[in-house]
């Protein structure tokens, strides 16, 4: 360790949600009706208003939100027709949730090798997809890296798979001007505190596809008050769901809607404030000796809430005493190596509950693989200084 200046922001610590959206939390409270299909005469309802607008911000027929990112990943596997048993494709390299989801709906999640770009690889897609007789990919864009995605769609289609996009780290993202989230049959985003906007829990799901979606609002637990969305397919549309689909309560109410309303306004923005950080971190570390940042192709619109970069060889210990030696000076690096889950962090192989995948391209990377939230909090100057100790740290340890 090489002492030196210390980084005293915290790391997750987000910014306070807006007055406005404070406002009409306050007045939902007044008024009491949470519930969702609690409404005076003539009323819209914040979540019915939320799922318009979200639809119309992503360019989607239709919207639907829900409890949490995970239930809006359970839910679109559901509503595409998943069934106990299926094999389900998705990335080796992705937050825990994500199997999860796969795992909550009887079905088997199976692990696609990431590039050295963070993305998943699109060979051993095509490989896994024709050895497991997948249906469905689950595609998360894990820490806001977008594959191909114009490639990824038509590999899709060639390989007669259902596109389910897991958008938790893209909300505002797009791929050659298509909004994240809309390549495929449901995009599913979280509006989780860490995620792009904040109403605690939370989250969305968009699509074009009418009868995919009404099986989604009768997953959801509409109870029989469908008609009382604004952003759902028509009542002819439930004429099926209504019958097969179990209720699953998971809706999301008006007090959480309330608050991520005035966010979505905001989003725009927020990208580029986000991306502006992004910029000045990865300005501050190019050209470290040793350090590999990940390109960012022209095609990709991304929304920086997150930096990585690799560390290509580095061994185990030298990672730990990375992580170690930033920690002590204020910067707190996530590492995918570690022998055991830690906070956010886990690996395939942690997932003990999921049959052992032998996945060797995916754990060359994670094994060197740095990972540093990026709240708005944070000052262009702080993360200046997040560099300079990172780039620090890296030199006295590469010299060891
Ligand atoms: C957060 C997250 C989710 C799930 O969101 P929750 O709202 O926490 O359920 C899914 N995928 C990824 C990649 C995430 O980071």
């Amino acid at each position: 360790m090489t002492g030196g200046e210390v980084f005293t922001g915290s790391f997750t610590q987000q910014e306070p949600i807006p007055e406005e959206a404070i406002a009409a939390a306050v007045a939902v409270l007044r008024h009491g009706r949470l519930h969702r299909y609690n409404l005076a005469p003539g009323e819209a309802g914040e979540a019915a208003l939320l799922e318009e607008e979200f639809a119309a911000l992503t360019g989607a027929r239709y919207c639907l939100a829900v409890a949490s990112g995970g239930y809006a990943l359970a839910c679109a596997l559901r509503a595409a027709g998943v069934a106990p048993g299926d094999a389900v494709l998705t990335n080796a390299f992705t937050l825990a949730p994500v199997p999860g989801a796969i795992a909550s709906v009887g079905a088997r999640p199976v692990l696609v090798e990431v590039t050295g770009d963070l993305v998943i690889d699109l060979d051993d897609l095509a490989a896994k997809a024709a050895a497991s007789a997948a249906q469905v990919l689950m595609l998360s864009h894990m820490r806001g890296h977008l594959c191909d995605m114009d490639r990824c769609a038509a590999l899709c289609r060639d390989l007669g798979l259902i596109l389910i996009e897991d958008c938790a780290h893209t909300m505002g993202a797009a791929w050659n001007g298509t909004p994240s989230g809309r390549h495929g049959l449901f995009g599913c985003y979280s509006t989780q505190t860490y995620k792009h906007m904040n109403s605690g829990e939370g989250g969305l799901l968009v699509s074009d596809d009418a009868a995919a979606m009404a099986r989604a609002v009768v997953l959801s637990g509409s109870y029989m008050l469908y008609p009382r969305h604004r952003a759902a397919p028509p009542p002819e549309a439930f004429e099926d769901a209504r019958w097969d689909m179990p209720n699953i309560s998971g809706r999301m109410d008006n007090l959480r809607a309330a608050i991520l309303r005035p966010q979505l306004a905001g989003l725009a923005d927020r990208r580029e404030r986000w991306n502006a950080r992004y910029r000045r971190l990865e300005a501050g570390l190019a050209g470290t000796p040793g350090l590999r940042l990940i390109p960012r192709p022209a095609a990709e619109d991304f929304v920086g809430s997150s930096f990585q970069a690799l560390l290509p060889g580095w061994p185990p210990a030298r990672m730990a005493a990375l992580v170690a030696a930033c920690a002590a000076r204020g910067v707190e690096v996530k590492w995918f190596g570690a022998a055991e889950p830690q906070g956010f962090t886990s690996r395939h192989d942690h997932w003990r509950w999921l049959p052992r995948q032998d996945l060797p391209q995916t754990d060359r990377v994670l094994a060197g693989l740095i990972d540093l939230r990026l709240p708005l909090t944070f000052t262009l100057e702080d993360c200046d200084q997040i560099a300079r100790i990172v780039r620090d740290e890296v030199g006295a340890l590469a010299s060891e």
